[in-house]
């Protein structure tokens, strides 16, 4: 089946989608996105995500190309003739395409945002095999921009980060600043000590992950602890478990930190409580 995906206004098969060369995003990284899962073919906390997008959009004075129902409206219509049962959707507006290179923005009134959405099909995304083994983390400096709260496509140190990883036998990258983890290539990074979860606050330092604040909010109500804070490599290494989030990896296990093992190197009781509870009460929730 040919993927249906939409650009500006319409929905193509994807071999008929085109963005100019000109796009902000190819020539500058000017861009920001959101990835929303879908389980059971259905959305999960979509409004966390366009609030987010929201805000990302503000940071960088961007115009939204559409309001937040119409941007629903979408993910459900890509969801549904793209048939996806577990997956997710990507969604990329950029500053538009002002038909040359300059690196001051183009006028908004005449150069319209762009907008891309398409979907990915995970069959088996809730059932991870990872979920069962956990994963192995090497940490690496975090050479990232300041604002790493804005959701931004300049991805490349990120995507590096993740072939650093892969080159030393790992599975993801946390990145560490001034002796402290900021966060994992592409999720939030928590260390779990007796009944506290530790994770590090936040600021522009870190991205303010969608599925952080939910994990957050049920782990207070399962009666754990909350503490957001920094915490270093070395008292990672020492945590009885660790975990990471994001929207497409729910609660994912760590069980090994720079060659380190935690516990007793497999999955942690609490990680995997939270991954249980998460996609219990995710999926009661979703749109
Ligand atoms: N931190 C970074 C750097 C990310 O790229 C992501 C997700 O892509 C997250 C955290 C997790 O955010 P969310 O839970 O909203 O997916």
């Amino acid at each position: 089946m040919t993927r249906t995906v939409y650009v500006n206004g319409e929905y193509l098969p994807e071999h008929e989608a085109k963005v100019s060369i000109f796009d902000r995003a190819f020539l500058m990284a000017d861009g920001v996105y959101e990835v929303t899962s879908v389980l059971e073919g259905k959305l999960i906390d979509f409004a966390g995500h366009a609030k987010r997008l929201e805000r990302s959009l503000t940071e960088l004075d961007m115009r939204a190309p559409c309001t937040t129902d119409e941007l629903l409206e979408i993910h459900r219509e890509l969801v549904r003739v793209n048939d996806i049962d577990e997956g997710l959707v990507y969604l990329q507006i950029t500053r538009g395409a002002p038909g040359d290179r300059d690196f001051v923005f183009p006028d908004p009134e005449t150069t319209e945002p762009t907008i891309v959405l398409f979907t990915q099909n995970k069959p088996g995304l809730a059932d991870s095999p990872a979920a069962k083994t956990g994963l192995k983390i090497v940490t690496i400096e975090d050479q990232r921009w300041g604002r790493r709260d804005i959701k931004t496509v300049q991805l490349l140190y990120p995507s590096m980060g993740k072939m650093m990883a892969k080159k030393a036998g790992c599975d993801d990258a946390w990145m560490v600043e001034d002796g402290f983890v900021t966060e994992g290539t592409s999720n939030n990074a928590y260390i779990v000590k007796g009944n506290k979860i530790i994770t590090r606050a936040l600021s522009n330092d870190i991205l303010h992950g969608i599925t952080r604040a939910a994990v957050l909010r049920f782990a207070r109500e399962a009666q754990m602890e909350v503490e957001e804070r920094n915490f270093s490599v070395e008292e990672a290494k020492s945590a009885d478990e660790a975990f990471v989030t994001s929207a497409s990896a729910f609660v994912m296990p760590v069980v090994e930190i720079d060659g380190a093992a935690l516990g007793d190197g497999t999955p942690g009781r609490r990680s995997l409580r939270l991954r249980e509870i998460y996609l219990e009460e995710s999926l009661k929730a979703a749109i």
